[in-house]
């Protein structure tokens, strides 16, 4: 069965005291939306429609854009807003959640879907274990037999068809639902309850967005390298060879390799991001097997020891510095060259060039003077 998604992000969250929408606030390293965004950025969910309101149209639509997920203007209320994304699902089966819970993750999700399958709605929620007291005034008038009560969550899982009925329905009644599943209570039946997690709590108050829960994907594992490199004119030949590319010059660079100084500098940026010896150790000039080497077959070892070890890079940044020869022209080749070896999209790679001014041992045009940063991701999680 096909899958929609609704995230509702058209509230103002004005408890949590952030002056502007709580879901836009930062936690571990984006808005907290984005992890919210991310959790449903999994294969069991073909749609994702994200409501917002006016106030925050511009980040709202930058957030979701990677992922693809359609963006619907809420209304006055989560029910209305809620009522305007279901006019758009086309699924089977629509779950839908509340923005401000970043902490779900895809078992939740899957098993919210399995619930609607099995018994046409699947509602996340977990046992109360504290003791709940309804008071009149400040005086406790009863308490309700815990284990009877469960704190409702979201995602909250429905057919497409009678969520969509009963809001139908729900929009002209004056009814004030909190959730989807008093809608669907109201008009349908009695939802049934799956099973939600206890640290998919709902970011309410600013010192939820400093407690310390499961670590989120923006924030795992990356880590970022820097790397230099210099080499001297000299050589007798009649090209440079820099990022793979044969660079027509009055001279070559001296060295034990090809002399290719920004990709020497990309390899130690990458060995510094995965906090490995720098290429000078792992690639020794006293080894003849790397007499003249191709740096970019080196870069290719690089990529493939760090591949090893779970690295992959996000994306790379590149400077050279040099009088002559005049590099420009070169830097689409260079660009195709070196983002193949990296693994990633052109569009992640960026390579500079100018000269220094004439000063300086570049400025004198001694040599050429690379750098290079990087970010790495943690593939295996
Ligand atoms: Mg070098």
């Amino acid at each position: 069965m096909k899958v929609s998604a609704i995230i509702c992000a058209a509230g103002r969250g004005e408890r949590a005291g952030f002056g502007k929408n709580k879901l836009l606030a930062p936690l571990c390293g984006a808005p907290a939306l984005y992890h919210t965004l991310k959790a449903f950025d999994a294969d069991c969910i073909d749609e994702v429609i994200v409501t917002y309101s006016p106030h925050d149209i511009g980040e709202i639509r930058a957030l979701c854009a990677p992922f693809g997920y359609k963006c619907v203007q809420g209304g006055a209320t989560r029910s209305l807003s809620v009522f305007n994304a279901l006019k758009e699902c086309t699924g089977d089966i629509v779950l839908i959640h509340d923005g401000a819970r970043p902490y779900v993750t895809e078992e939740t999700i899957k098993g919210c879907i399995a619930g609607v399958e099995k018994n046409g709605s699947g509602i996340c929620a977990v046992p109360v274990t504290d003791t709940i007291a309804v008071a009149r005034g400040a005086r406790i008038c009863e308490v309700p037999d815990r284990s009877t009560l469960f704190a409702v969550q979201t995602p909250q899982g429905f057919m497409l068809d009678d969520i969509r009925a009963a809001y139908e329905r729900a929009k002209d009644d004056g009814g004030a639902y909190t959730d989807d599943s008093a809608v669907f209570r109201r008009y349908i039946g009695e939802p049934a309850l799956c099973e939600g997690s206890r640290e998919n709590i709902k970011l309410t108050y600013k010192s939820d967005f400093a407690a310390i829960y499961p670590p989120l994907n923006a924030a795992r594992g990356q880590a970022a390298g820097i790397g230099a490199d210099v080499h001297v004119f000299g050589r007798e030949q009649n090209y440079v060879t820099l990022c793979g590319v044969r660079v027509p010059n009055d001279c070559g660079l001296i060295a034990h390799s090809d002399g290719d100084a920004p990709v020497h500098a990309l390899m130690d940026a990458l060995l510094s991001a995965a906090g490995l010896d720098d290429i000078g150790h792992l690639f020794p000039d006293t080894d003849d097997a790397y007499s003249n080497a191709d740096s970019m077959e080196l870069l290719n070892k690089v990529v493939s020891l760090l591949a090893g070890r779970g690295l992959k890079p996000l994306n790379a940044s590149i400077t050279i510095r040099a009088e002559r020869p005049r590099i420009y022209p070169h830097i689409s080749a260079m660009k195709e060259r070196v983002a193949r070896a990296l693994g990633i999209d052109e569009t992640r790679l960026g390579i500079s060039a100018g000269t220094c001014e004439k000063l300086g041992f570049v400025g004198e045009g001694l040599g050429i003077e690379a750098a290079a940063t990087v970010l790495l991701e943690k593939t295996d999680g």
